[in-house]
């Protein structure tokens, strides 16, 4: 039986050494600029951390792990192997977009599903991860959208039906979310402050990272007394003029490099 991502996802603890963040992406065959700076990333500096944790939206859809003539999608699970194999733990949440990827992806890629949320140990503290779109709590039609997308007898049923039609289907929600964003106040698709407090107290942290927005940023602020900071990862489009990209390292300090 073909497994299902929504279920897929067991891990949501985890404790990381050295870990470089990303998030995305949106892999495509239209982006192939950006293909190709992700596989120099994994073949260059990612092999300099213990881990690579990738918060989502690797991909810029994701039919299912039976979708095997997907050129990208090999060539990003090539990337994933070799860097695994080379000793760097791999680490993959689902975002809106691929959040079809399942065990057979994880296992070709030599990679482990993260929960969303995930609790991170890093250097003694806790830290908590996600994607980030879980907390955009004021755009009520995409949340009811999520939680449908995210079912289980949901994905269990569209992982039943033919591979083209569920390429079509994507199709459309992907034409559909473009002519959304258009029409949606910025401010409503991005994170809601209370809904990330929220999040942070009931995990006990004061750190957070997360992707999803496209705005990166670093936001200090107080929360319950104690100074907090959350980490907005930079989109991938080296495709686009200029081209922007970038990652997440907490080596001696937080850092984030972007280009
Ligand atoms: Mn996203």
């Amino acid at each position: 039986m073909t497994s299902v991502p929504a279920l897929a996802a067991t891990v949501d603890r985890v404790a990381l050494a050295d870990p470089l963040f990303i998030s995305d992406l949106h892999l495509s065959a239209t982006h192939p600029r950006t293909l190709a700076r992700f596989e120099r990333l994994l073949a260059s500096e990612a092999r300099a951390h213990a881990e690579l944790v990738i918060l989502g939206d690797l991909f810029e859809y994701w039919a299912g792990d039976d979708a095997t003539d997907d050129d990208v999608g090999n060539a990003v699970i090539a990337a994933l192997r070799a860097v695994a194999q080379a000793g760097v733990r791999v680490f993959v949440m689902h975002g809106n977009r691929d959040l079809l990827l399942g065990e057979d992806f994880a296992a070709a890629a030599g990679a482990t599903l993260l929960a969303d949320p995930t609790l991170a140990a890093i250097g003694g503290e806790t830290v908590l991860l996600a994607h980030g779109d879980i907390y955009c709590t004021r755009d009520v039609a995409y949340q009811r959208f999520r939680a449908q997308a995210r079912n289980a007898d949901f994905q269990r049923a569209f992982l039943a039906k033919p591979l083209a039609e569920r390429r079509a289907f994507i199709g459309q929600v992907r034409a559909k979310s473009e002519e959304v964003k258009q029409a949606t106040a910025a401010e409503i698709m991005d994170v809601t402050p209370e809904a990330i407090v929220d999040a942070m107290r009931a995990a006990g942290v004061t750190r957070m990272i997360h992707g999803h927005t496209h705005r990166p940023a670093t936001h200090g602020f107080v929360l319950d007394g104690r100074s907090a900071e959350r980490w907005v990862l930079p989109d991938w489009n080296l495709d686009a003029e200029p081209p922007r990209g970038g990652y997440l390292t907490c080596r001696s300090t937080w850092q984030m490099t972007r280009w």
